[in-house]
């Protein structure tokens, strides 16, 4: 039963089964004393009546309890049958919960409740353990409390052998951290709240201890066991270009990244670097000169777009940016012709190709290389961990994969979901970007948003109108697009105007004949949905209109936004929502309208969402935190984490007597999950 409902399996899952919270059973709430304010309150009464009120969906049970103050009504939706049959009216309940307010009474929906003997009360001071626990076990007379005797028993039985100290001397006293055995004892059953900080203090570092160990482990295996094919000079084409063909000076960010790059190609091990960089920050760049730098060593370089229109502006770009240099760069995306296609696979085999741009088409098997060095994969989020595996398999030697996202990451969540990986910033904008002036409007302005956009349009700039597409095949959202196209059409007639439109539905040529009119200037106007979301670069346009913009997660905001702002001219992003709002939204236009940082966005964005919900994190196991919170307890992840370094650097292999406890406990986890697995 607890195995099925809660995942406990054994008694070290028992005891790793914390308790939400503790109640002090010496402290009970009046009735009276209750307000809009209380956060959890313990209230003591007789229970008055209780019965079944209401009929189908709306059934629930009512009971009323009465304390020397005042009366509250208990209310359940849920488990009526349960409760029903244990609760008494006459008797006494002490009852635990959120109290709230309905039609002035005060109400407390589905409490913690248990039988209460005035005279036993007042006599327990330590705090007791609350956990949580599922109807079912309910159903089965397994509570919370029930769970807490069986720990409460196991914890009596276990000696501090049995539950042994698994972190380095030094690392505990360093900390100042409490032992295991006693973390374990006081995080369920502390003898005073200092008591319970403590043990969760030491239980929290432990968890960023362990997960940055095993990042950390595999990262050092990468570096110690996977050779790299080494990229011995720099040559003609790098130096070539960086000299004659170079549109712009590189900020001291770029050029920080570019060595980093080098260095680790050189190194003879296999570089897998993530480079984070903010929108428009210019990391194709980045990515060009390192292409380069493989083909000056007579290696052929690959660079993975997530979609068509990305991959063919890649491709477009990087040919007008080479075009005078011996480099001989191809496209090959799902809807690359078969000729052509033909032709392409045959120079990737026969070496006589050095650069390849691409959709994930270039990482299928009928894809082979002469001699592939190095793999770019761009926007990185929407590529999954799978796909990126398989480039790894297109050489005999990996070749060295650069990663390049422009969702920024904040740092505590990149050390944890991607602490394997190197890691580089782009922390500076090229220089003379003014940052985008975004405001909120509520839709009933959008006729003077349109005014706006004609007077931008009138001195020479583009403009987006985007509509939240949830899904790709939802109908509704395709409607909507298609009646904001009518209306943004009403607004701006042909021939004065011309619109592009741009959707999920269409197909890839269709697509990309949309989109090069409005790269090329042909039309002034592109409606579109999230579709562009990623990577597009047309610098002439100014105005960004974001439909139903409460529908947007921040992230995507951001990159919305960055599509705008990216030439020189101010410009301007106007989030568009409805009246009603939930605070979660209005948060999100306030931070949307309070900055163009996009680590400060990332970092809100972890705040609201909690890691789980970050883009690109998803499958990541390093976040399964029991106790520890990547937002509130950052400081702690970076001091677990140097601790974690400093281990690693004198004892690589955890072979002095200090680290061998640290090294069972590892290996007896991986078994563990080893067995998870099979079974
Ligand atoms: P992202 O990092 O979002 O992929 P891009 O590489 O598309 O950014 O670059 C955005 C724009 O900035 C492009 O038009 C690019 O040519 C330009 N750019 C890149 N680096 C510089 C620089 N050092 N100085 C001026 N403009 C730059
Ligand atoms: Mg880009």
């Amino acid at each position: 039963m607890l195995r099925k409902e809660l995942q406990v399996f054994s008694f070290k899952d028992l005891l790793e089964y914390y308790p939400f919270r503790h109640v002090d059973k010496t402290k009970v709430d009046k009735i009276a004393s209750l307000s809009y304010n209380t956060e959890f309150a313990q209230v003591a009464g007789t229970l008055m009546s209780i019965e079944l009120i209401g009929e189908k969906r709306s059934k629930r049970l009512v009971g009323q309890l009465k304390d020397d103050t005042g009366v509250m009504e208990l209310v359940w939706f849920q488990g009526i049958n349960w409760v029903q049959k244990i609760l008494v009216p006459g008797q006494q309940y002490l009852v635990f919960g959120k109290p709230g307010f309905f039609m002035g009474k005060p109400q407390m929906a589905h409490p913690e409740i248990e039988n209460y003997d005035p005279q036993k009360a007042g006599g327990k001071s330590f705090l007791e353990p609350v956990y949580p626990s599922t109807e079912k076990l309910k159903a089965k007379g397994l509570n919370g409390r029930a769970i807490g005797k069986f720990t409460f028993d196991l914890l009596n039985r276990l000696t501090e052998k049995e539950i042994p100290e698994i972190l380095p001397a030094s690392v505990v006293s360093q900390y100042k951290l409490i032992s295991r055995y006693d973390a374990f004892r006081h995080i369920h059953f502390p003898a005073s709240v200092q008591h319970h900080q403590h043990a969760l203090r030491r239980l929290k570092f432990e968890e960023f201890f362990l997960a940055q160990l095993s990042i950390q482990l595999i990262k050092l295996g990468r570096q110690r066991f996977s050779k790299g094919l080494v990229f011995s000079k720099v040559g003609e084409l790098f130096t070539g270009f960086y000299e004659k063909h170079l549109p712009f000076d590189l900020t001291g960010a770029q050029k920080k990244v570019i060595k980093e790059i080098r260095k680790d190609c050189g190194s003879g091990h296999q570089m897998n670097r993530l480079l984070q960089g903010d929108v428009g920050s210019g990391k194709t760049m980045v990515a060009l000169l390192s292409m380069l730098l493989a083909a000056d060593n007579g290696f052929q370089s690959v660079m993975m777009a997530p979609t068509e229109i990305l991959a063919q502006q890649h491709f477009n770009s990087i040919s007008e940016l080479v075009k005078s240099l011996p480099v001989n760069v191809k496209l090959l995306t799902g809807s690359t012709k078969a000729k052509e296609r033909k032709q392409v696979l045959a120079a990737c085999e026969d070496g006589s190709l050095d650069i390849l741009v691409g959709t994930h088409a270039v990482i299928e098997d009928t894809v082979q290389f002469k001699n592939l060095g190095f793999a770019v994969v761009d926007e990185q989020h929407k590529f999954g961990v799978a796909q990126r595996a398989r480039l790894w398999k297109k050489n005999t030697s990996p070749p060295h994969i650069l990663v390049m996202t422009a969702t920024p990451i904040p740092r505590t969540l990149a050390l944890t979901a991607y602490g394997d990986l190197d890691y580089s910033v782009i922390d500076e904008l090229p220089p003379g970007r003014k940052p985008v002036n975004t405001v909120h409007r509520f839709e009933n302005a959008r006729p003077q948003v349109m005014d706006f956009i004609k007077e931008q349009l009138s001195m020479g700039s583009q403009a987006y109108v985007i509509y939240p597409l949830i899904e790709e095949s939802s109908k509704l959202d395709y409607e909507n697009l298609m009646k904001g196209f009518e209306e943004v059409k009403s607004f701006f007639p042909e021939p004065k105007y011309w619109i592009s439109m741009v959707h999920g539905k269409q197909d890839p040529e269709q697509k990309e004949t949309n989109m090069q009119r409005f790269v090329k200037g042909d039309t002034q106007i592109m409606v579109s949905t999230t579709v562009i979301e990623v990577g597009v670069n047309v610098p002439n346009a100014t105005v960004m209109v974001i439909e139903s913009a409460e529908k947007f997660g921040l992230s995507q905001l951001h990159q919305l936004r960055g599509r705008v702002g990216r030439g020189a001219d101010q410009s301007y992003c106007i989030l568009l929502t409805g009246r009603k709002l939930s605070n979660d939204a209005r948060e999100r236009l306030k931070i949307m309208t309070g900055t163009n940082d996009g680590f400060k966005i990332a970092e809100k964005d972890l705040e609201l969402r909690g890691p789980g919900e970050m883009e690109g994190t998803r499958q990541s196991g390093a976040l399964n935190f029991r106790l520890a919170n990547l937002v509130q307890d950052k400081n702690m992840l970076e001091a677990a984490r140097s601790a974690v370094e400093s281990i690693i650097r004198t004892d690589p292999e955890l072979a002095l007597a200090e680290n061998l406890p640290l090294k069972n406990y590892l290996q007896s986890q991986k078994s563990k999950t080893r067995w998870s697995k099979i079974a």
